[in-house]
């Protein structure tokens, strides 16, 4: 691709990696739609909401876990902002209600007179005095680990690490990702055990802090928190796509949830102290640029070799269903930027973000996931940008952090983005030769359309060939190692 200076939009991948590379992998954004239309009507979203449960209100708090969280009027993105508070802050709870969108908002006693609604994201619910056998106190001692404890505890990769901890945390390499699938081996067993046996059965927690989540995967989102040596009812158990067992409990009296079965143990059943490990060899799949008219050909083959991948997106209209379907298929949808414009985000530091916030926001309405993940255009290490701001991907990596983004480059590049449609045996030998004997890999692709019809041709035979090299597959999150450029 020649370099055009004027163009007005760049869809870029491995920019710069190496100067020689540097504007062969861009190419122009011929699919782009024109509509830049920000928010979509959601005009009737007040029309069907769903009321969840209210037993035992008083007695629970919703801690903040961001800042900055709006409060607002009603159970929804439409409702007006009547406040704003920040992390760590605490309410009493009165009830939850779900929006048309499926996410979940917690009705808070904002003031002493003044009622409010925060969506579930951002607030952790903790458990009701009465049915966690534990008083008011315990309930603040486990609030005050959880913060304390929170830029130490990566390594458990259930940690209830507040997102904002980013500054501190360091590229945790191999051990720790092992240590979160090492027990994926002994998943058979217990699964049959608490079948057989699931209505009688307890399982006391060996983590701490420990997240408890909706769904049977680091993917679904944290409703609460708990502590080592809590008991809870085992209602079932649940292999998520890495092997990794779950558990269901009954987390209060009215609400079930899932904890991750590596810190929690069958009560009766001594925990494993000696897990045998795994190969702890991990691949994340990436795919940068989308979505597009691949998006859907791309889940499909994910799902077909039951594979979580992450997707750094950036806007492209008329795509709703694609971004939804990220989501709802079990991916990370994770953020590039909004317009790709290398001029334009570039620029400065302010530009950068807000350019940020306008995919984060659009993904947010779109999708209800507050992303936090982020990959910047060209990778950490471009060159490009220095042509519109010297020296500012310094700048930028120090603040996404602080501003508690993590950021995550590439150290296995497909080179899809070198070319159009390159040939897809050429995308598996640079895959091949790229991945060696890397312990983590991740793997640089792209989702954009017509000029990549060659990745969705060898997403295949590359799934199946690291597959063969003993990786497990893993969509990025919050807990997932750092693959950076000069670190
Ligand atoms: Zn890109």
């Amino acid at each position: 691709m020649k370099a055009k200076t004027t163009m007005k939009k760049i869809l870029c991948g491995a920019v710069a990696l190496a100067a020689a590379v540097s504007l062969s992998a861009c190419v122009m954004a011929a699919d782009q739609p024109k509509d830049f239309t920000l928010r979509t009507s959601s005009a009737s979203a007040a029309a069907e909401y769903v009321v969840a449960n209210a037993p035992a209100v008083s007695s629970r708090k919703v801690i903040i876990k961001a800042s900055p969280a709006k409060i607002r009027s009603g159970p929804g993105k439409t409702y007006s902002v009547i406040a704003k508070t920040s992390k760590g802050k605490s309410f009493t709870y009165l009830g939850s209600k779900k929006d048309k969108k499926g996410n979940v908002w917690y009705k808070i006693q904002y003031t002493s007179s003044k009622t409010g609604w925060i969506i579930s994201l951002l607030g952790r619910l903790t458990n009701p005095a009465a049915t966690a056998k534990t008083t008011a106190k315990t309930t603040a001692a486990t609030t005050t680990t959880t913060t304390t404890t929170a830029t130490n505890a990566t390594s458990a990769a259930e940690s209830s690490s507040p997102v904002t901890s980013t500054t501190t945390r360091q590229n945790v390499g191999v051990s720790s990702v092992a240590s979160t699938t090492a027990t994926a081996t002994s998943a058979s067993k217990t699964t049959a055990t608490t079948t057989a046996a699931a209505k009688t059965k307890n399982i006391i927690i060996s983590g701490n802090p420990v997240n408890i989540r909706s769904g049977a995967g680091k993917n679904y989102a944290k409703i609460g928190s708990t502590s080592k040596g809590k008991k809870f009812k085992l209602l079932d158990t649940k292999k998520d796509s890495s092997g990794t067992v779950w558990y269901k409990i009954q987390y209060t009296s009215s609400q079930t949830g899932w904890v991750m079965g590596t810190l929690a143990y069958i009560e009766g059943q001594a925990p494993k102290s000696t897990t045998k490990k795994s190969s702890g060899k991990v691949a994340y799949l990436t795919f940068d640029d989308g979505p597009s008219v691949n998006t859907m050909k791309i889940l499909d083959i994910l799902d077909r070799y039951n594979v979580k991948a992450t997707f750094f997106v950036i806007y492209h209209g008329g795509m709703t269903k694609q971004y939804k379907a990220i989501v709802s298929r079990g991916h990370t949808l994770a953020l590039h930027s909004y317009t790709h414009d290398y001029s334009k985000i570039y620029k400065s530091e302010k530009a950068y973000f807000a350019d940020l916030k306008k995919i984060h926001d659009y993904v947010e309405d779109v999708t209800g996931v507050d992303s936090r993940i982020i990959r910047f255009p060209g990778g950490s290490s471009n060159t490009v940008s220095n042509k519109y701001n010297k020296g500012i991907m310094k700048t930028l990596k120090k603040s996404v952090a602080k501003k508690g983004y993590y950021y995550h480059d590439w150290n296995v590049d497909s080179t899809d983005a070198a070319g159009r449609n390159r040939k897809a045996s050429l995308l598996l030998k640079n895959v091949k030769s790229g991945t060696g004997k890397k312990k983590v890999i991740n793997v640089l692709m792209h989702d954009t359309g017509k000029s990549k019809m060659t990745t969705v041709e060898a997403l295949p035979s590359i799934i199946e060939y690291l597959k063969k090299q003993g990786y497990s597959f893993e969509a990025i999150t919050e807990d997932s190692t750092l693959i950076q450029h000069g670190r």
